[in-house]
């Protein structure tokens, strides 16, 4: 991008500000956006905060035909001493341009928008609420708004982000949920798009959260879209299991999305000298070593729950439980030590924090 420079206008009339002990995810968002523009052949220009507002798009619009779109989901987080921290925001910027790559968005600058959202933050600070386990949700997207209803690569583009204050995840400690093995639907195929973050991949996996939910069970257990054989993610988190000692997780095979958290787990067993692998998993091996008791632990991972511990699993009829349906150890010890780093509680041995 030639022109780095951010154009600022502010707000004159301030929204009122939730009750930070009521907050709901992604309801309500704070006063000010980021936001600029691509066309060919200038590029990306016109980089601006403005006052939190609608969007005047052409309905013939791409995005609202073939969803040519991409996002990111990052939080800040409010020190003891009132400082905001970003947590490694700098894998989410290499993340959306990854996916960027692979829906033919152009790249965008990962460190000019960076300064941006740092300068958002800052312009909206009063915004970040001060309650233990709360933070504000950063929500980057690029959006395809060329008029034009041919299906081909848009030549416009808006990169926009917003903002939410959130609540703690879990309101009375870290509660173990209940999963459903997906057996029918897939949420993606390798060669499809399931390691970048488009909308795409989220409306294809309602389906099968409805029918679980409406069945008693949060979230499904995505299996590989081949032979249903091998685990993939849950809901939307990565996902681990502790067997016979040793940490395993499904490598990254081109249909799973590589979690910011997840990175950040590895990255601390391995300091811990904790045994842990990325290797294909499949449900059978699963199986196996719940019959014979080395199933030690299961949790998903991701930036809106840190760490949520698997408590049961049901495959083909069968319930398995896990650890008593309670928190293993190692869960609580990485989601304790993933928060206390976020809220600048610790030292950060990785410099993970902005
Ligand atoms: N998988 C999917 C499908 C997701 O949407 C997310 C949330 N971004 C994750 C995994 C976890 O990624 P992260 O740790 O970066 O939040």
């Amino acid at each position: 991008m030639e022109d780095q420079t951010i154009r600022v206008e502010l707000t004159n009339s301030k929204k009122e500000k939730p009750d930070e002990n009521h907050l709901e995810f992604g309801r309500v968002f704070t006063d000010h956006m980021f936001i600029m523009d691509y066309a060919e052949p200038i590029g990306w220009h016109d980089a601006r905060i403005v006052p939190y507002q609608p969007l005047v798009i052409d309905p013939s619009s791409m995005i609202f035909h073939y969803g040519q779109s991409v996002f990111e989901g990052l939080k800040g987080y409010r020190t003891e001493t009132g400082d905001i921290q970003l947590f490694r925001p700098e894998k989410n910027f290499q993340r959306l341009n990854h996916s960027n790559d692979r829906l033919v968005i152009p790249q965008i600058d990962e460190e000019f928008v960076l300064e941006g959202i740092k300068e958002l933050v800052a312009i909206d600070r009063d915004w970040v609420p001060h309650t233990e386990g709360t933070s504000i949700y950063i929500r980057p997207f690029i959006i395809s708004t060329e008029p034009y209803l041919g299906v081909s690569p848009s030549k416009h583009f808006k990169f926009i982000v917003i903002m939410s204050p959130v609540g703690s995840y879990y309101k009375e400690g870290i509660n173990p949920v209940k999963i459903a093995v997906e057996n029918q639907y897939v949420r993606a195929v390798k060669g499809g798009t399931g390691e970048a973050k488009t909308g795409g991949n989220y409306a294809s996996s309602l389906k099968a959260q409805e029918i679980v939910e409406k069945e008693g069970y949060s979230q499904v257990l995505w299996l590989d879209g081949m032979e249903r054989k091998y685990i993939e993610e849950v809901g939307a988190m990565n996902v681990f299991f502790k067997i016979n000692g040793e940490v395993v997780t499904p490598q990254l095979n081109g249909s799973i999305l590589a979690g910011v958290t997840r990175d950040s787990v590895i990255q601390l067993l391995k300091y811990w000298d904790v045994p842990v692998s990325e290797r294909r998993v499949s449900m059978q091996e699963l199986y196996e070593a719940h019959q014979n008791g080395t199933l030690e632990e299961a949790f998903g991972s991701g930036t809106a729950a840190v760490i949520s511990p698997i408590g049961e699993l049901r495959w083909n009829g069968e319930h398995l439980v896990i650890n008593n349906g309670e928190i293993g150890e190692l869960s609580q010890k990485l989601y304790d030590t993933i928060t206390a780093i976020q809220y600048g509680k610790v030292e950060d041995p990785f410099d993970w924090i902005e």
